[in-house]
């Protein structure tokens, strides 16, 4: 039985990336049906709001979603579209998954995970200005909020997810040290939780400075990393660099029912329309969504096909050093894909 999947195909190289995505997938036999929504500065083009309430429905009905990068226009009203979408559906958890695909880089065989708190945090967006011998800017405040329940939950979807993915480790990254109550908060949150999981998964508890040299020093320590907004937006573009930047970088957020997979990169208004762009980080986001959606055994031979493309070098973007447009990279990925078996 087919499954529909919203498809947000997106701005700048948003629709080319997202044209190759379903194409691979197409020729692999992913049993997919796309229902394709507008959102984005290509939804206000065509008359329609920033973030349709068809879209929403569409997503809310079908509960997973493809999501090509969005541009928020400035002055739209809209902090980020991305943010609205994550608010809306309370998709309270970031995931990003890292591995080697390149080799050659400083590591081989690089295959770590973060989890990133996706609500709170300084994100939550609680500034003001406090005005003062008439500089009305003189002094900027922000709130670092810090629930117990959003804590909570975060730690136990990074367990739940070591759990069923067979991974060894979670971190838990804080600053504690410095922030006693809203990061005090989170770490002894973390540490409840991760006394369900004693004797099955190890728990360690690391501070984000620390962790951030440790990850370029050794990342191989590291298995699953859970951590607030603001450091694992960080952490999580920090170990997307190990593996040879955000080309490479899918990530998927995730809600109670929802999940919506995406490349990390953004829109790219500096080469959209050319054909050039590398749509490989949001394939390696359809893999995550087909392993999501049981359908393992595809995302598998998708990656699989990738890789080899990556790997043989003669038909990779410009960006990966190569010539190839985006069309003849997923041309020579569709080539790549083995039968099914
Ligand atoms: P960007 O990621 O779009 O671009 C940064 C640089 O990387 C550019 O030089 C670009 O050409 C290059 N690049 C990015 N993706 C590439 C790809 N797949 N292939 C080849 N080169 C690629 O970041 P930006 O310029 O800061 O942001 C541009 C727009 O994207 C902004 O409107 C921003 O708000 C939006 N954005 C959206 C998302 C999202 O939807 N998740 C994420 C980040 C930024």
């Amino acid at each position: 039985m087919a499954h529909t999947v919203t498809l947000i195909e997106g701005d700048g190289i948003g629709p080319s990336i997202s044209e190759a995505t379903v194409a691979i997938l197409d020729a692999a036999a992913a049993p997919i049906e796309w229902d394709r929504q507008l959102a984005g500065l290509k939804s206000a083009e065509a008359g329609h709001d920033l973030l349709p309430q068809e879209t929403l429905d569409s997503i809310e009905r079908n509960k997973v979603c493809l999501k090509g990068p969005l541009t928020t226009p400035i002055g739209s009203g809209f902090r980020s579209i991305n943010v609205a979408l994550r608010k809306e559906f309370d998709l309270y958890a970031n995931l990003r998954p890292v591995s080697t695909i390149v080799p050659g880089g400083r590591y081989e065989d690089i295959d770590l995970v973060i989890v990133r708190e996706n609500t709170e945090g300084l994100y939550a967006g609680i500034e003001h200005y406090i005005g003062m011998h008439k500089d009305p800017k003189a002094v900027a405040e922000s709130v670092m909020l810090i629930t117990r329940y959003a804590s909570d939950r975060i730690v136990r979807y990074a367990f739940e997810y070591a759990l069923e993915h067979d991974r060894k480790k979670v971190t838990l990254v804080h600053k504690a040290n410095i922030l006693k109550c809203t990061q005090g908060l989170f770490l002894d949150v973390g540490r409840e939780v991760a006394k369900s999981y004693a004797g099955t998964i190890e728990f360690e508890e690391r501070i984000v400075d620390a962790t951030a040299m440790q990850l370029v020093l050794d990342p191989y320590q590291f298995d699953v990393i859970v951590t607030e907004n603001m450091f694992g937006d960080i952490l999580s573009d920090q170990v997307a660099g190990l593996v040879g930047g955000l080309g490479f970088a899918p990530g998927v957020n995730v809600g109670k029912t929802i999940s919506m997979f995406e490349a990390v990169h953004g829109s790219a208004p500096d080469i959209a329309g050319r054909g050039i762009a590398n749509p490989s980080a949001l394939i390696l986001a359809a893999c995550l969504m087909l392993e999501h959606m049981g359908l393992r055994e595809t995302g598998q031979r998708v990656r699989d096909a990738l890789v080899t493309t990556v790997r043989a070098g003669t038909n990779v973007t410009r960006d990966l050093g190569g010539t190839a447009s985006t069309a003849e990279f997923t041309d020579a990925v569709i080539a790549n894909l083995a039968p099914a078996g």
